[in-house]
């Protein structure tokens, strides 16, 4: 998706840091999982990735810099914790996408 593409750009430069993609569909839809022997099928909760219109982003991005200045919150060293209103806002921007409450951070776009 090139809105979530956007995003990371727009993340990247905000906060040095790389941020995490998932459980993103496929553009016409469909699973974008790989069944072994490489991967595993998905299961659910991610039973709702499969329009192409789902992405689900990492709580920790990767600093590309020793010494971030970002909160790490509950993240390891080198990452920092990404802020769940900014992908909020960024996910709207790039694409009229809204927040769905899960345990990582899921952007819906509009199909
Ligand atoms: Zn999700």
């Amino acid at each position: 998706m090139v809105n979530t593409s956007l995003i990371g750009e727009d993340y990247y430069k905000d906060f040095n840091a790389t941020l995490g993609i998932n459980d993103m569909s496929l553009v016409w839809g469909g699973l974008f999982d790989i069944g072994p022997p490489i991967g595993f099928f998905w299961s659910p909760p991610h039973k709702s990735h499969r329009k192409g219109t789902s992405v689900d982003i990492d709580r920790c991005a990767k600093s590309a810099v020793s010494e971030n200045p970002n909160p790490q919150g509950i993240c390891p060293e080198g990452w920092i914790k990404v802020n769940k209103r900014y992908i909020g806002e960024k996910c709207w921007e790039h694409g009229k996408g809204w927040l769905v409450p899960e345990a990582t951070i899921h952007c819906e776009f509009p199909y």
